[in-house]
């Protein structure tokens, strides 16, 4: 039998790579992707409209040099679109887990910088020579800064209570509320963290109450410890009570149990002194009697991603030593970043500017008007678009604050004869990617998680946009 290409003369047309490859176009598109990459979106161009023709596929375009050329084009773009690369985050979310939670501080960027490019004394102790501790200035600043015997820094939160509850609870049973079984946004889920620690799960109360007397009942000579988890992203409103740290405590002490608390965001300073709503810090949960407490570094705290065990020198010192702690370990670069974060915070008086997720959050209402009355009217210069600023509500994210709705400036903009949804895409793949919300059929970007300097590039953005 012929091959199929003898038979049709579709095929016998496709031009070869290097023909095209030649072309004034592919030789731009190579300028800027290199001629490699170019090379390598051709032959999967010709791969794809080959297979189409062989399966008698009429929409498979004939194969002219200039549609193959765009096809090319379009997939590199796409390409592009997949790589890691920071965009504007219109959506007032100051903590947005899909864009990487906490943008970090200068001082944070320049202490990866620096440890990033070269050697480091990582491990290696400078005064003596000699083998020094991972973390081990990071963990003394912990304890500076909470006041908790020790500090253990891992890869993620949900790595900290995974080594918490391993380290200290596996074959034995863990209580927790009903009320707390919560899943916390990428597959946390409370359950599952437990039951892959090798601890068992005992539920007790109900969703929405839970007393003292549920926990004493279900103690047993099994149970090793009593967990809290911040429900972080939801409330349970109304008809409610939770057994607080403060009145575990002395149940734990009776029994001789661990009490652990899984705060979540993590916050280090009472945001409540900037006139913001009160989130339960490392410091008072500590003090409230928690033996063992785990945050993560990214959200509140506004550091890199990274997860942060703090409490009784006995139990952290166990979780450094267990063997899990080997694969949760984080390197230097987070380590480098979380360093330089924390010691923003022994300044009181420049932390709130220093770090950027607690300046977007505690932003006030005339820098945010000022900002948004800057974007709207470089904006409705432009030929054909409309925008308007309003009134918005929005929210820190992050499993931060739930309910508290931070009073916002967003800017609604409409174009002609576009639909939001169009808006959203064309900016999507914006020279530099800038991402907004849609509400009642409007696209609107929130000014508080905007840069002042990304104002012009916005407009640039929307200037862009074909008519
Ligand atoms: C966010 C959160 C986690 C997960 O933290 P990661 O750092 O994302 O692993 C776990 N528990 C609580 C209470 C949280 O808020």
């Amino acid at each position: 039998m012929p091959k199929p290409e003898a038979q049709s003369p579709s095929l016998r047309q496709i031009p070869k790579v290097h023909t095209l490859l030649e072309m004034p176009e592919a030789l731009a598109l190579a300028e800027q992707f290199g001629r490699e990459t170019v090379a390598e979106a051709i032959r999967e161009e010709i791969d794809g409209l080959r297979r189409r023709l062989l399966a008698n596929d009429r929409t498979a375009e004939p194969p002219t040099r200039d549609s193959l050329l765009q096809g090319t084009e379009r997939r590199l773009a796409e390409g592009k679109l997949a790589r890691l690369q920071p965009v504007i985050n219109g959506t007032g979310i100051i903590l947005h887990t899909n864009m990487g939670r906490a943008p970090l501080a200068d001082e944070a960027i320049r202490a990866i910088q620096e440890v990033a490019g070269g050697y480091s004394n990582l491990e290696l102790d400078l005064a003596s020579g000699r083998r020094g501790e991972r973390g081990g200035e990071t963990e003394a600043l912990l304890q500076k800064l909470t006041g908790a015997e020790a500090a253990l820094v891992v890869n993620n939160n949900a790595a900290g209570v995974l080594l918490a509850l391993t380290t200290l609870a596996q074959g034995a049973q863990v209580i927790i509320s009903r009320g707390e079984l919560v899943e916390i946004g990428g597959a946390f889920r409370v359950p599952d963290v437990i039951a892959q620690s090798g601890a068992t799960l005992v539920e007790v109360g109900t969703t929405n109450k839970t007393r003292l007397s549920d926990y004493s009942r279900a103690i047993t000579e099994e149970t090793r410890i009593l967990l809290k988890v911040h429900p972080s992203n939801y409330r349970i409103v109304g008809f409610t009570s939770e057994v607080g740290v403060k009145d575990l405590e002395g149940l734990a002490r009776e029994h001789g149990l661990i009490l652990m608390q899984d705060l979540g965001s993590g916050a280090l300073v009472d945001l409540a002194r900037w006139g913001l709503p009160h989130e339960p810090t490392v410091q008072e949960t500590l003090s409230a009697g928690a033996d063992v407490v785990t945050v993560s570094g990214d959200k509140l705290l506004g550091g890199p991603q990274c997860g942060i065990v703090l409490g009784k020198a006995e139990y952290i010192r166990r979780m450094g030593q267990h063997p899990l702690f080997r694969a949760l370990r984080p390197g230097k670069i987070v380590l480098g970043a979380l360093e330089a974060t924390l010691r923003l915070y022994l300044d009181d008086s420049r932390l709130m500017q220093a770090v950027p997720t607690l300046r977007m959050l505690s932003q006030g209402a005339s820098e945010l008007a000022r900002r948004a009355q800057r974007l709207s009217s470089r904006l409705a210069k432009i030929d054909g678009l409309s925008a308007v600023v309003t009134d918005g509500e929005g929210f820190a994210g992050g499993g931060a604050l739930p309910e508290m709705s931070l009073p916002t400036k967003q800017v609604r903009i409409t174009k002609e004869g576009w639909s939001a949804g169009q808006i959203a895409d064309a900016l999507r793949r914006a020279r530099r990617a800038i991402v907004g919300m849609i509400a009642d059929g409007v696209f609107i970007l929130d000014v508080r998680t905007i840069q002042d300097r990304e104002v012009a590039e916005i407009a640039l953005a929307f200037a862009r946009l074909s008519p």
